[in-house]
């Protein structure tokens, strides 16, 4: 099984990535999980889309299709993956469309209200990146990971104003791919405003169908 998860910037396609890479037993790959450990760990990919990152803004097309082609070429994805904020360009989507024959392209539906509320509650250990909610992930602790006890932080890019240029780049950019799986009849939608539970299984009941 071959999919990509679509939808806005906190829509909860990591949760429900995480969780369909579970049921299929197949590898979840976040290209943000990606640019975020090459950040940690300084590489040069790291440091230069940091810049992008931090305002709110795609990393270049450039640095991202390679990453990704040399990803899922690995053995581990043989069975298949899920893709997890890739491709979020037009010319992404055409990189991969080269390579692979996608299953299908699951868009997880949130209105923007929405998803301003979900981001600005948004916490994380900058340490193990356990991700927390103010209102539906408290930790035990206020302000502490249950997991490793270090200081959670708001990431840089859930900070208001980069979320609502998030969501600009994600219209302008991105929702354009609905469209083009919806051409090739790979669009799988389901509303995101559901529990995640509920999500999750309304994802697998349509790919099933
Ligand atoms: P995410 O965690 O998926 O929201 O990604 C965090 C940030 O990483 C995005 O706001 C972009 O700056 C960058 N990023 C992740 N995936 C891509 C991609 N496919 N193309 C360009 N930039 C990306």
């Amino acid at each position: 099984m071959k999919l990509i998860l679509l939808g806005a910037p906190g829509a909860g396609k990591g949760t429900q990535a995480t969780r369909l890479a579970e049921h299929y037993s197949i590898p979840h790959i976040s290209t943000g999980d990606i640019f975020r450990a090459n950040l940690k760990a300084e590489t040069p990919l790291g440091l230069k889309a940091k810049e992008y990152m931090d305002k709110g803004l795609l990393v270049p097309d450039e640095l991202t299709v390679d990453l990704v082609m040399d990803r899922i070429a690995q053995e581990d994805c043989v069975n298949g993956y899920i893709l997890d904020g890739f491709p979020r360009t037009l010319n992404q989507a055409a990189a991969l469309d080269e390579k692979v024959a996608i299953d299908a392209a699951v868009d997880v539906e949130v209105p923007d209200e929405d998803i301003v509320k979900r981001m600005a509650g948004r916490r994380v250990c900058p340490n193990c990146g356990e991700p927390y909610h103010t209102e539906w992930k408290v930790p035990k602790k206020e302000g502490i990971c249950d997991r490793c006890g270090a200081e959670l932080i708001i990431r840089k890019d859930d900070e208001p104003e980069t979320v609502l240029k998030r969501l600009t780049v994600y219209h302008d950019q991105t929702q354009p791919l609905i469209d083009h799986y919806g051409k090739q009849d790979k669009l799988v939608a389901v509303d995101g405003t559901l529990s995640v539970e509920e999500v999750t299984n309304a994802i697998i009941a349509k790919l099933e169908a």
